[in-house]
């Protein structure tokens, strides 16, 4: 086999259909953000950021940072092991506690990221309970799928949020069989949320358990940041609550929250979580910090929640075509792969604006779109820069406007 020809052909084909990645190569000011140096040829400029997952400002926020630096400066940079062989810190043991303590859980379990931590969980859980059926949401995340799959088990797809079609599925198979039901809180393409209470009463009447990612609502929803099973008052619902410490937390990891039992139960036997170096101490304090912050501020959520919705109503005002969303991610329809990245590319060329395109295999083809998140940091100025420079580039590609609302 000709494996360069291969690669090229293949890469060739994702320029053809103009969804071939680009990265934008950026270089964070702390204290700045939203702003952030975007780096193109050798070339620098200042741009606003309209697309980034630090949904909170933590990632900048002068409590992380302190918490990060003193502990570097008291333990090193590296972990120095496996959590089993000399990687378990004190500061792993107390984050551990506080993201229990964060989702009313009796424990929790921390691993390299929130990928991982799906994909292990799901995987370890689906491979050892004895004949398994995994129930999962159309639109769950790729890190849930990958789990999904590697676990072996019987896997069952149900309608994006339809809890007539879960029960339909579940009603079907024998009650005796194990079964887990995985879905999410917040979709972050879409910003829709699910009934995480209905799904969950459901799960249960048919003996399933029901495992939650709610990544893109940690720090963000509920009174404390517990996500939106807070908010619902649902979390006793929830059996197993995955998290990740790189959104609205600002810093990297990710982790699961539920009993004692099936904590110590994916500890002992999950390969992604056994096999592999254990977070930096600098990484774990940094994230203490910055979820004892999120907690205790539930001002930031109010802001961060005010901000969305202004941009949601200013962009619907300018007829803009804004999709649905319900939660702080506000994603504008394109609905072609080229016009996305042109849009994109047009809007950091000409205002030093930055939105990555979202496109396929992230959405459906035919569904692409510029996924703005607001931040508590976005102020009414950028977002009068923002829709004045999506007016030009729409009127310059030639893209849809809608009746202006309002
Ligand atoms: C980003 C994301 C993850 C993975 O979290 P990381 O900590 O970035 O690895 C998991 N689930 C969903 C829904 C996500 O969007």
């Amino acid at each position: 086999m000709d494996y360069e020809a291969f690669f090229t052909g293949h890469l060739n084909r994702l320029h053809i259909e103009g969804r071939y990645r680009v990265f934008a190569e950026l270089e964070r000011i702390a204290g700045a953000f939203p702003r952030a140096r975007y780096h193109l040829d050798g070339k620098v400029r200042d741009v606003t950021v309209w697309c980034s997952n630090d949904y909170l400002a933590m990632g900048q926020h002068p409590t992380v940072i302190e918490a990060m630096q003193d502990a570097i400066g008291a333990q090193g940079s590296g972990a120095g092991g496996t959590r089993n062989i000399s990687g378990t810190n004190t500061l792993h043991a107390a984050l551990e506690r506080e993201l229990a303590a964060l989702h009313d859980k009796p424990a929790a379990l921390v691993f390299t990221s929130g990928y991982v931590a799906n994909e292990t969980t799901l995987q370890t859980l689906g491979a050892m309970l004895p004949g398994c059926e995994l129930y999962s949401d159309a639109s769950n995340h790729a890190s849930m799928i990958a789990g999904i799959r590697h676990s072996g088990a019987v896997r069952k797809i149900f309608q994006h949020n339809d809890v007539a079609h879960l029960e339909r599925l579940l009603a079907a198979a024998d009650p005796a069989t194990p079964k887990i039901v995985a879905f999410e809180s917040v979709y972050s393409m879409d910003g829709d949320t699910s009934p995480i209470g209905e799904i969950c009463d459901v799960a249960h009447r048919h003996g399933a358990l029901t495992y939650l990612d709610e990544v893109h609502a940690v720090g963000m929803y509920g009174d404390h940041g517990g996500g939106v099973a807070e908010r619902e008052g649902v979390l006793d619902k929830v059996d197993i609550l995955q998290g990740t410490l790189a959104k609205a937390f600002g810093v990297v990891g990710g982790y699961i929250a539920a009993s004692e039992a099936t904590v110590d139960f994916v500890r002992s036997c999950g390969s992604g979580f056994i096999f592999t170096t254990s977070l930096p101490p600098a990484i774990a304090a940094a994230s203490l910090a910055s979820i004892r912050h999120v907690r205790s501020h539930p001002e930031l959520r109010v802001r961060h929640q005010e901000r969305a919705a202004t941009l949601k109503r200013r962009l619907a005002a300018a007829g803009l075509p804004v999709m649905p969303s319900t939660t702080h991610i506000v994603p504008l329809s394109v609905d072609d792969a080229a016009l996305c990245k042109q849009a994109s590319d047009l809007l950091l060329e000409r205002h030093a604006i930055y939105v990555q395109p979202i496109n396929y295999p992230t959405v459906p083809r035919g569904t692409e779109r510029l996924r703005l998140t607001p931040t508590p940091l976005h102020s009414d100025d950028d977002m009068t820069r923002l829709i004045a420079a999506l007016q030009d580039v729409w009127a310059t590609l030639g893209l849809g406007l809608r009746q202006a609302a309002e």
